[in-house]
């Protein structure tokens, strides 16, 4: 292969500065060389951006506030119970769900890098990607808590779940009041994804 000196000289002139555009510029390479099919791109996409989010955890968690016996098997062995759902794959081998009570507040981080549970969560936010978040939320939870507008109460005690690539948590949020006449469904509605990484409660019915 000839070696050609100009790239050598600018490595770097052709690439777009844009992250979407560099992003496309490395799938346009990858599908050129037969690297990657684009179908199956197109698959994984997709499947993000329309099956795998929050949705499904708060699917679990709904069940989880309306049957009792569901509850206990998920805080039993989560990622059996959510297989059967069929929310599995990649960052949810192993998934363990902590439940929020009046005495307890369960909050979860990676301080490692960004572990997360994707079948249930889809991808992680930007702030829980952030060294400020993975740094802070261990050492001052309060703190951080009060920033995301969540005021816990002095009595209720704040526990830290720190992931890794082997364990990944889900909160179960508390069940918020007024919500007995409610299906599984409208329960559902009312459990926001920061209510599952336990940044926020779940929402007040109407
Ligand atoms: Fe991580």
């Amino acid at each position: 292969m000839p070696h050609d000196h100009h790239d050598h000289d600018h490595p770097h002139s052709l690439l777009p500065s844009d992250p979407a555009l560099r992003v496309k510029a490395l799938e346009t390479l990858l599908v050129r060389k037969g690297l990657v099919d684009p179908a199956a791109l197109d698959a994984i996409i997709d499947t993000y951006e329309t099956r795998i989010g929050p949705q499904n955890g708060a699917r679990v968690v709904a069940r989880a506030w309306a049957d009792a016996s569901f509850r206990a098997r998920l805080l039993g062995d989560a990622t059996a119970v959510i297989s059967e759902m069929g929310y599995y794959g990649r960052q949810g081998e192993h998934i363990v769900a902590v439940e929020n009570t009046d005495s307890t507040h369960n909050i979860v981080v990676c301080t490692l890098c960004s572990c997360y549970p994707w079948p249930l969560l889809g991808i992680p936010p930007a702030w829980y990607k952030s060294d400020a978040y993975r740094a802070r939320v261990v050492r001052e939870p309060r703190q951080v808590l009060a920033e995301f507008g969540l005021v816990l109460p002095e009595g209720q005690t704040v526990r830290v779940w720190d992931s890794t690539a082997e364990i990944r948590y889900l909160v179960l949020p508390q069940r918020p009041a007024g919500t007995d006449d409610l299906t599984e469904e409208a329960l559902a509605a009312l459990v926001t994804r920061d209510s599952m990484i336990g940044t926020g409660l779940a929402r007040a019915p109407e």
